[in-house]
């Protein structure tokens, strides 16, 4: 399961504290690490907070952009020390070892997590199907990134152990699915075609758009669409653009 299931850490600042992801990954059996634009990276104190776990510094895969770090994944998880303006479905760490672990051997799984200092932005966590929030303290509720890091995927271990003893291997939704899921760059084509559509016919108006997309994402992620039924929207959205411009 592991090599389908990446960590992506957004503009770290102190290089120690990805030294100190890849331990705890490695600790986990994990080995995907992917950096958006860190602060400063390679750097030895993130060597040497790596201790034994220095191969996964090396193999790191570095972006510039969110966006494309999970571009290829079907399930994308933010993470988050705190409640955000508008509710999104939010697991903590072990429901969300249970929901990856059944799908981890077929489908590629991203978990994201934040800056030090302010963690994810907004626009960060609408491209998430899932939330993670570790239930700490409400009056101190914020991780170091590694140790927030650890717990996750212990947890994502854990669940793996016991399915290898149960040999539980229920497939998604029960059955096999016949199409692939929709991945995060099928999904933010589809999103921005709709922006666009709902702009044409006067559903949104962009001067004040409010939280229209926000609602909307959310509704589509967790509807969890496969390729085909994106491509069938895209097509409702296309005839929808033509019908709109030949009124005009
Ligand atoms: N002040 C920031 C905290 C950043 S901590 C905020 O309010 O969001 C750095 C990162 O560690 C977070 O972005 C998140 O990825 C992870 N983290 C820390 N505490 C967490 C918690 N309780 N639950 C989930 N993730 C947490």
């Amino acid at each position: 399961m592991s090599a389908n299931i990446r960590i992506v850490l957004v503009n770290t600042t102190h290089p120690g504290n990805i030294g100190g992801v890849a331990r705890a990954m490695k600790n986990m059996a994990l080995g995907e690490l992917h950096l958006v634009a860190p602060k400063k990276f390679p750097h030895v104190n993130a060597d040497a907070r790596a201790a034994g776990a220095t191969d996964l510094l090396e193999s790191a895969v570095i972006h510039d952009t969110l966006e494309e770090a999970i571009a290829d994944c079907q399930i994308v998880v933010g993470t988050s020390a705190r409640g955000r303006h508008i509710p999104w479905p939010v697991v903590d760490p072990r429901e969300l070892a249970a929901i990856v672990q059944p799908i981890a051997t077929d489908k590629k799984i991203a978990i994201v997590f934040g800056r030090e200092d302010r963690g994810l932005t907004n626009e960060e966590l609408h491209l998430c199907q899932y939330h993670v929030h570790i239930p700490s303290n409400p009056d101190f509720s914020s991780l170091n990134l590694a140790a927030a890091v650890q717990v996750v995927t212990y947890e994502l271990r854990m669940a793996s152990i016991y399915a290898q003893e149960n040999e539980q291997h229920k497939p998604q939704w029960g059955t096999d699915w016949d199409i692939e899921l929709a991945d995060s760059s099928d999904l933010e084509r589809l999103f921005k075609h709709l922006e666009e559509t709902l702009v044409d016919i006067d559903f949104l108006d962009p001067e004040n758009p409010r939280q229209l997309m926000p609602r909307l994402r959310r509704l589509y992620l967790r509807a969890m669409p496969d390729k085909v039924e994106v491509n069938v929207l895209r097509g409702i959205l296309t005839a929808t653009q033509k019908n709109s411009n030949a009124k005009d």
